[in-house]
């Protein structure tokens, strides 16, 4: 291997409970042990990558996959994006409802396709014609999540919406609902550099507590909440969706560390500009080229973790 293999992931950026707080770390090993197999074989960032988001996908821990928050009339809507820096290669999909794990099918968006982004039925109809299965959308839900959005229109209805959802723009509310520990965000990513010097990254989500259908947030976007480039640097994001798209957060990451600054400044300095230019809340997963990386997030916690030939660690604050 010409470059030590470092992988790299998160399992979402919020104010995680005590109650909450041991799944997150075992959901984020268990990502970290199934990609860094792969990486310690040899194998790709991309697989890597693929590999440690679809083990968050199958851990209702999370929000994506299985067990993700709800739309406002009840159901599961996915948006998963997977990029690959050393062939600028990249899959997406968004608002799936039939699919157990939308990160194969933006794997299959990149392989299989001259497209790079399919939405709804198109998504899943591509997703099936190459051999992935549909499923009925209520094997999505969990009763956890009926009852988180019944209490969250309940809030709602007693005008106690909850701001980091809404998109309201205002640093109190966003900063009370985070005090409260309502505003939870729990999408999954990861990063990873290869053996070879390649960077790949991935995101999934089930986007935001009680959304309208058809929403898509940050996650599955290029350069929103998810990028790599082999010239630049690979990052996944996670938390309040709409400042982060409207800052191309991931991209301006990126160009960053392409520009000289190391990957652990950049990383706060991401976050700052996300607070500071749209009172915006969240984390960030970045990993620059030669094997350096940065963490940072404004929320009370995120769960991240990382394997490198030096072992395995995890954590739920930097
Ligand atoms: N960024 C996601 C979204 O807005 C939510 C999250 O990170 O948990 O859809």
């Amino acid at each position: 291997m010409k470059h030590k293999p470092v992988l790299l992931v998160h399992g979402g950026a919020w104010a995680i409970p005590a109650d909450a707080a041991a799944a997150h770390e075992a959901g984020v090993r268990k990502a970290l042990e199934a990609g860094y197999a792969i990486l310690a074989r040899g194998g790709t960032a991309l697989d890597a990558v693929e590999a440690a988001v679809t083990v968050m996908e199958d851990d209702p821990t999370f929000d994506a996959g299985r067990g993700s928050f709800l739309t406002s009339d009840g159901r599961v809507q996915l948006d998963a994006l997977l990029m690959d820096g050393g062939r600028m290669k990249a899959g997406g999909v968004a608002c799936v409802e039939r699919l157990r794990n939308p990160i194969q099918a933006a794997r299959l968006v990149l392989e299989q396709s001259p497209h790079v982004y399919f939405v709804g039925a198109g998504a899943e109809q591509f997703a099936e014609m190459h051999g992935m299965a549909l499923i009925d959308n209520s094997e999505l839900v969990l009763e956890r999540e009926r009852e988180r959005l019944a209490e969250a229109k309940a809030r709602e209805a007693a005008g106690l919406a909850d701001a980091t959802f809404s998109g309201a723009q205002d640093d109190k509310s966003a900063e009370t609902a985070y005090t409260a520990g309502m505003g939870s965000h729990d999408t999954v990513g990861a990063v990873a550099l290869d053996g070879q010097g390649n960077l790949a990254a991935g995101t999934s989500t089930g986007g935001t507590l009680n959304k309208t259908p058809g929403r898509v947030g940050d996650s599955s976007l290029i350069g929103c909440g998810c990028y790599a480039d082999d010239e630049s640097a690979a990052v996944s994001l996670t938390g309040w969706g709409e400042p982060i798209m409207k800052l191309v957060l991931g991209k301006w990451a990126v160009d960053r560390v392409a520009l000289g600054t190391p990957p652990e400044l950049a990383a706060c300095e991401a976050i700052s500009y996300l607070y500071n230019r749209l009172g915006g809340h969240g984390g960030i997963i970045l990993l620059g080229p030669d094997g350096r990386f940065g963490l940072a997030h404004n929320t009370p916690a995120m769960a991240w973790g990382i394997a490198t030939p030096a072992g395995l660690r995890t954590g739920l604050t930097i």
